[in-house]
């Protein structure tokens, strides 16, 4: 998608901070982290939202969570532990509209969230 942020760094128009990739994943720092680790997973496939989500993308967004997990274990939060999360649409959230999982760690987490 011409004009997306994270297709930018797909295509590597604009170069993330990779901490991991695979064939349809890619994972990288967030710029402005919320906590000591702060990591986006997003697909290789551009998709706006949650709410734009197919059946036949079912297998995408469990390699996120397969890829967050591992990216979890390489940043040595997965035992002590983590929060992912999706932010959807404006009341959700969501800013960058390219489908992305957050993994946030190294710190408590509160909840209810903000
Ligand atoms: P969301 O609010 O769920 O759409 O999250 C978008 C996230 O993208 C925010 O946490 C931003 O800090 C992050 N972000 C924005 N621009 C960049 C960038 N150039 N590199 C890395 N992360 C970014
Ligand atoms: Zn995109």
């Amino acid at each position: 998608m011409d004009n997306c942020l994270f297709c930018k760094m797909i295509s590597r128009e604009i170069e993330p901070d990779v901490v991991y990739e695979e064939e349809d994943v890619l994972a990288f720092r967030d710029i402005n982290p919320q906590a000591p680790i702060h990591i986006l997973l997003i697909p290789k496939r551009h998709i706006s939202t949650l709410n734009d989500l197919q059946p036949k993308d079912a297998e995408l967004i469990g390699k996120l969570s397969l890829a967050a997990a591992k990216v979890a274990e390489q940043e040595g939060i997965a035992e002590p532990g983590y929060r992912t999360l999706m932010n959807c649409n404006e009341e959700g959230g969501q800013v960058v509209f390219h489908i992305h999982m957050h993994l946030v760690g190294g710190r408590r987490m509160g909840w209810p969230p903000g």
